[in-house]
């Protein structure tokens, strides 16, 4: 990534772990800074809440218990 101010390629400085108590909506900070202009940059990484991995089952329906039944 450039520098905002003089496009100098940024060093990476390093990721630091956002925690819940610091801010919520975000997981990941980024840390870099210019070698030319001494300029700061941090790069926040947003936090999204997981996705659920398994679909929600749902109940049986009094038609298919019925015709359970009849099969008897
Ligand atoms: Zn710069």
């Amino acid at each position: 990534m450039d520098c905002w101010h003089c496009g100098t390629q940024l060093i990476w400085g390093g990721d630091q772990d956002v925690y819940e108590e610091e801010d919520e909506n975000f997981d990941m900070v980024t840390n870099l800074s210019c070698p030319k202009c001494e300029s700061y940059v941090e790069v926040w990484h947003r936090w999204r809440p997981p996705e659920k991995p398994y679909k929600t089952v749902s109940k049986p329906s009094r038609n298919g218990r019925q015709r359970d039944m009849d099969a008897l």
